[in-house]
């Protein structure tokens, strides 16, 4: 059974141009973290979102961590972060030495809830203990309620870090998430909409930021013939061969969001005629001046609507033909690891994580591999 191929939630997807882009790093012997490519790259990332200024990173995780040493955060201060998101979201909040607060889904979006950051904020303002930063995340590319949530930022004076590592492409009334924040993240992981293997960007409207985030990342070095520091450096730049990449990716973005833009209609199809039938399967919203790059097709089977079906049954039935689907994000208040943390919410994405599963959405996805998913699916759902 399991000689069939793997089918998998989320693979790369190269285009025509990018081992050209690569070639011509080895021809010109740029193969370092730094180059033509990498400057072109940061270019196409600037032209494509509107936003002013970029600095290629080795990771998106490097970039939230570099955003959050440019905003000053450090020992003993608090950083509000949505709670249901990857594990890259929080964990440099604690790099810096820092306190992650962590903040629940809304139903609409599942993304960070407005009305429990601000309660948050209170909280801390109460106890003298501003919070230094907002983390908001767009999952699977679903934009959150970045109107409120920048109002709310606004309001108090806390800075946003927009964390769009699963967005890019994706936008609010035409305005592109990795625009939203003071500070704005993006990935290239080999799992997102479009990648460099592994790879990120920090994109900025504020030119000394994105500066000092190239500094930061080539270790600091300051300027003398000799090796001097006079800040403690990072290596975290992108390398000019990945950057090469990058720019083949950049030629096929919009390709890609139709792509997956079309699994979700597909997957949408195919649980419309399910529902038809007694069962009550529901997709993740797009609520109305969103659009979602659809990253990942997302949904929720609650067994009390499903004729005791769960999300477990559908992922195993699934596995059992080499076919690759996973739980939603565990929410962080729920990690091991993050036990401690303080966290502000009524419980939505710890209903949502209980009962939801993203499913196979690679933009490479043939006809032959719906068909095995709906063979597989069909299964469950009789
Ligand atoms: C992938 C991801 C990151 C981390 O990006 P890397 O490039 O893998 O370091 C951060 N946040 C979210 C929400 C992600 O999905």
């Amino acid at each position: 059974m399991n000689d069939k191929p793997k089918i998998w939630l989320s693979s790369p997807h190269m285009g025509e141009m990018e081992q050209a882009f690569v070639k011509e790093a080895f021809d010109t012997n740029w193969i370092a973290p730094l180059g033509p490519h990498v400057n072109d790259f940061e270019k196409d990332l600037c032209n494509y979102t509107g936003v002013k200024y970029a600095a290629a990173l080795s990771s998106g995780t490097a970039a939230i961590h570099l955003a959050l040493i440019l905003l000053g955060i450090s020992n003993g201060d608090n950083v509000l972060c949505q709670s249901m998101t990857f594990s890259a979201s929080a964990n440099p909040i604690i790099y810096q030495g820092a306190t992650p607060v962590f903040i629940d889904s809304e139903g609409e979006t599942w993304n960070m809830s407005p009305e429990f950051l601000e309660e948050a904020i209170i909280s801390f303002l109460k106890k003298n203990a501003k919070p230094k930063a907002i983390i908001p995340v767009h999952l699977y590319g679903m934009p959150a309620n970045m109107e409120v949530i920048c109002e709310i930022g606004k309001k108090y004076n806390i800075p946003i870090i927009e964390d769009a590592a699963e967005a890019f492409g994706s936008n609010i009334g035409g305005k592109n998430c990795g625009t939203f924040g003071e500070l704005n993240v993006l990935s290239f992981n080999g799992n997102k909409i479009i990648t460099t293997s592994s790879g990120g960007a920090l994109l900025s409207d504020d030119e000394k930021l994105i500066k000092k985030a190239r500094f930061l990342a080539t270790q600091a070095r300051d300027n003398a013939p000799h090796y001097q520091h006079s800040n403690i450096g990072y290596n975290y730049r992108l390398s000019n061969v990945l950057a090469g990449i990058g720019r083949g990716q950049m030629l096929v973005l919009d390709k890609r969001v139709e792509q997956r833009r079309n699994n979700y209609q597909f997957y949408k199809q195919y649980f419309e005629e399910k529902n038809k039938k007694g069962y009550n399967i529901v997709l993740q919203p797009e609520p109305e001046s969103c659009f979602s790059n659809r990253w990942l097709t997302a949904i929720i089977i609650n067994p009390i609507q499903n004729k005791n079906i769960t999300r477990e049954t559908l992922r195993l039935a699934l596995n059992k033909e080499n076919i690759e689907s996973r739980p939603l994000w565990k929410p962080m208040h729920q990690q091991p690891v993050f036990v401690e943390a303080p966290f502000f919410g009524d419980g939505t994405s710890e209903r949502l994580f209980a009962n939801g599963l993203c499913l196979p959405s690679g933009s490479n996805l043939t006809e032959k591999d719906f068909a095995r998913i709906t063979n597989a699916m069909d299964k469950v759902f009789k």
